[in-house]
C-alpha cells in the first residue's frame, strides 16, 4: 500500500528502452510505479534501481497480447499499491519487412502486441478507474509510423494508426468518467527497437551496422536522436494533474522529423 495521496502507475514494456525510462521518471515525480514487461528480470532489475534510489516500485511478467494477463497485472497493482492511477501502455515490438513478404503470423504478432496490448490494458485499467470513482489517465504508445506509412515499416505503421484510432475512441467512451486518453507519439530514439530495425533496414538497402539509423537520422530537424528521456519527460506531463483536460490527442514528440 502507498501513503495517502500517492499516485500509482504501471507502465508496459518498461524492462529496457523507453518503458524503462518512464518507469524512473514517474518514480522520481513521487509515483508508485509497477513495472511490467514479458521479461521478468529485466523488469526486476528496473524496479530494484527505482527503490534503491528510494522510489516506490514493484515488478510483474504480463505478455500485453494475453487479456487475462493484462487483468491480472492491473489486479496485481491494486492489492500491491492500492489502486491505479496511471496506465502507460507501452510495450511494443517492430519488425522490418516489405509489404510484399508479410506473413499471416508477422501479421497476428504485430496486431497481437502492438494493438491487442494497448486495448488489453485500456480495458482492464478502465475498468479498475471506473470502479474506483475518481478518474484516471491511459497513455498509449503510438508513434510518428501512425502519423504516416513507413516504407519497410507497413504492419508495423498500420499498428500505431490503430493506437490513434483506439486512443481517439476510448476518450470519447470514458469521459464521462473522468479518465482521459492520450499517445505519445516518438520519433527515431535510440533503443534496443531501433538497432533491431537498423538490422532489418540493412538487409533491404544493403546498408551496414548503424548506416539506416544514421539515414533516417538525418531527417531529424533538431539534429540529434531522440533519447529515451526526451519521450519520458512528455508522459511525466500527461501522467501529470497539468495534463487533466486534454484528452484523445496523439501528440509527436519526434525532434520536427514531420517538418523536414
Ligand atoms: P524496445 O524494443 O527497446 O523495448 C520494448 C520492451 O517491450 C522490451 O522490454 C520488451 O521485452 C517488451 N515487450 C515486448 N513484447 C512484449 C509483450 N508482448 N508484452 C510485454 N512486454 C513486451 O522498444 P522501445 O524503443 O523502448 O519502444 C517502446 C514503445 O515505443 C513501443 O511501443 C514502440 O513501438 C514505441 N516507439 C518506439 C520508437 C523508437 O524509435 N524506438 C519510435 C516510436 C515509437
Amino acid at each position: 500500500m502507498t501513503a495517502a495521496g500517492t499516485r500509482v502507475a504501471v507502465v508496459t514494456g518498461a524492462g529496457r528502452g523507453i518503458g524503462a525510462a518512464i518507469a524512473r521518471r514517474l518514480a522520481s515525480d513521487g509515483l508508485a510505479v509497477m513495472v511490467s514487461d514479458i521479461d521478468a528480470t529485466t523488469a526486476a532489475e528496473v524496479a530494484q534501481e527505482i527503490t534503491d534510489k528510494g522510489g516506490q516500485a514493484a515488478s510483474t511478467v504480463t505478455d500485453v497480447a494475453d487479456r487475462d494477463a493484462c487483468q491480472a497485472l492491473v489486479a496485481a497493482t491494486r492489492e500491491v499499491f492500492g489502486s491505479i492511477d496511471v496506465m502507460v501502455a507501452n510495450a511494443g515490438i517492430a519488425q522490418v519487412k516489405k509489404l510484399l513478404e508479410v506473413s499471416p503470423e508477422d501479421l497476428q504478432r504485430m496486431l497481437s502486441i502492438n494493438v491487442g496490448g494497448v486495448l488489453w490494458c485500456l480495458q482492464a485499467a478502465a475498468e479498475a478507474m471506473i470502479e474506483q470513482g475518481h478518474g484516471g489517465k491511459i497513455i498509449n504508445a503510438a508513434s510518428i509510423a501512425g502519423h504516416q506509412g513507413f516504407d519497410h515499416l507497413g504492419h508495423y505503421s498500420a499498428s500505431k494508426f490503430a493506437v490513434r484510432a483506439l486512443t481517439q475512441a476510448s476518450a470519447k467512451e470514458l469521459a464521462p468518467h473522468q479518465i482521459t486518453v492520450n499517445a505519445y507519439c516518438p520519433g527515431i530514439v535510440g533503443t534496443t527497437m531501433w538497432d533491431e530495425i537498423d538490422e532489418g533496414l540493412g538487409g533491404y538497402l544493403g546498408t551496414g551496422k548503424g548506416e539506416a539509423l544514421a539515414q533516417y537520422s538525418q531527417l531529424i530537424a533538431l539534429g540529434r536522436v531522440q533519447t529515451p528521456e526526451d519521450v519520458a519527460s512528455f508522459v511525466s506531463y500527461l501522467a501529470s494533474r497539468d495534463a487533466d483536460y486534454m484528452t484523445g490527442q496523439a501528440v509527436m514528440i519526434d525532434g520536427g522529423i514531420v517538418m523536414v
